[in-house]
């Protein structure tokens, strides 16, 4: 090995012409050549006549040399590594090395499979929301033509009916035509004849009253024409929205759940919380301790949006509660009791209520949040209703039957005593 030929050529280079072993306390002569300091005084001592270089016989007028420290520390370095405790000390380091480079292998490879996995789900979900999209696109445009279908063939209809009524008004005047122009022919005639023929024949002529022929009123082109125009992508598209699914659903607010202190609009789609008590009969079915209300219709299959107005509330709770959460006793909003809820707290702290919370950063504040409820998938997903951008969505949701929720929160004299409101959609 290239490292093994290195390492004896530079004990080679180190190691003493006498004692043939690594120099021990080299000294350097005037001729550049190196010996232990011991072995040139045991040579010199033995030698008779002037003192000379064993290597390149070179004379010298004294016996003198210089300590070489540098090459010192290198021979001393070259021992060490010689050595026994070296060569264990070394090895153990290697292994170490070796092992940790093992381990950190390991490591690399099991982060490259959680990719790979994530490469694998990332393509099947897209393959999933693409086929989603698709479809819910081509439900979208089934309705579009149905509904233009549907407005042509009303079209058509009018138009045919208009046209059946205008062709039989001209069939009528043209029947009455032939009965004038045949009376015309017959008095034209007599008129003619007037000359010749006695007045008693005049007289006996039988003048009919003229032929009436009633027709409909004028038919009004321009009204035909402006009740079919417009702004007619808006008008289609409204009569489009009830079709869509699920499209907003018009929520009241159930009065029978709520705490004391919430009072109601009296289409009980607004609250607010009046900091005492409202006399009302006791329910089973009343929040008694968290000023929270429920809606006052439930759910416990298919997919269902709403949609609340919490404008510039500081505070607020709402999404969904499963219907048998214990409404006596005062406890955590959470997945494990039940809700699957976001809340603002401090006016600009946005969380979802898992466990623990996630702490939200919606683009803007919402003043309007969407709650999206699919039974069947066990989803609750929340949207700022402004632009409809995804705010949180919990998994894993579970319950027999399901309630819109909602907390007003205390309103804290007058900072978060605007009311919070269900928003129904405008047909
Ligand atoms: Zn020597
Ligand atoms: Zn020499």
């Amino acid at each position: 090995m290239a490292g093994g030929s290195q390492d004896r050529s530079l004990r080679e280079e180190l190691t003493c012409a006498i004692c043939c072993e690594l120099f021990s306390e080299p000294v350097m002569l005037d001729c550049m050549h190196h010996f232990c300091k011991a072995c040139i005084q045991g040579y010199w001592e033995s030698c008779t006549h002037v003192p000379s270089c064993p290597q390149c016989r070179r004379e010298f007028p004294s016996r003198a040399f210089r300590t070489h420290y540098l090459l010192s520390g290198l021979v001393e370095k070259v021992r060490r590594c010689g050595s026994a405790e070296h060569r264990h000390k070394m090895q153990k380091h290697l292994e170490d090395a070796l092992q940790a480079r093992q381990k950190e292998m390991e490591n690399f490879l099991q982060r490259k499979c959680a990719m790979q996995e994530d490469i694998c789900g990332l393509t099947k979900v897209s393959g999933e929301l693409n086929f989603k999209i698709r479809a819910e696109f081509g439900r979208l445009h089934q309705i579009l033509e149905e509904e233009e279908r549907a407005v042509l063939a009303e079209l058509g209809e009018k138009e045919e009916q208009s046209l059946a009524r205008l062709h039989g008004d001209v069939h009528r005047l043209e029947e009455g035509m032939s009965v004038l122009q045949r009376d015309i022919e017959r008095i034209e005639q007599t008129l003619s004849k007037m000359e010749e023929v006695s007045l008693l024949e005049v007289e006996s002529l039988d003048i009919r009253p003229s032929v009436r022929v009633e027709t409909q009123p004028a038919f009004n082109l321009e009204h035909y024409r402006d009740s079919r125009s417009g702004p007619l992508q808006y008008i289609f598209w409204r009569q489009m929205l009830q079709f869509i699914c699920p499209a907003p659903a018009p929520l009241t607010f159930d009065p029978e759940s709520a705490h004391p202190n919430l009072v109601f609009s009296r289409d009980l789609t607004a609250v607010t919380e009046r900091n005492r008590a409202q006399p009302v009969p006791t329910s089973p079915r009343r929040f008694r301790q968290c000023v929270n209300v429920l809606g006052s219709q439930s759910f416990d299959s298919g997919q269902h949006y709403w949609e609340v107005w919490v404008g510039s509330k500081t505070k607020w709770d709402l999404g969904v509660a499963a219907e048998t959460v214990d409404r006596g006793a005062k406890v955590k909003l959470c997945p494990e009791n039940g809700y699957w809820t976001l809340r603002l707290r401090n006016r600009t702290e946005y969380w979802a209520t898992t466990t623990p919370w996630v702490r939200l950063t919606p683009r803007q504040p919402p003043r309007k949040v969407g709650v999206f409820l699919d039974c069947q998938e066990g989803t609750v997903a929340f949207f700022d209703a402004g632009d409809m951008s995804h705010l949180f969505t919990f998994h894993q949701v579970s319950a027999e039957r399901y309630c819109p929720f909602f907390s007003t929160c205390f309103s804290d004299g007058r900072d978060n005593i605007e009311p919070m409101r269900l928003c129904h959609l405008a047909l």
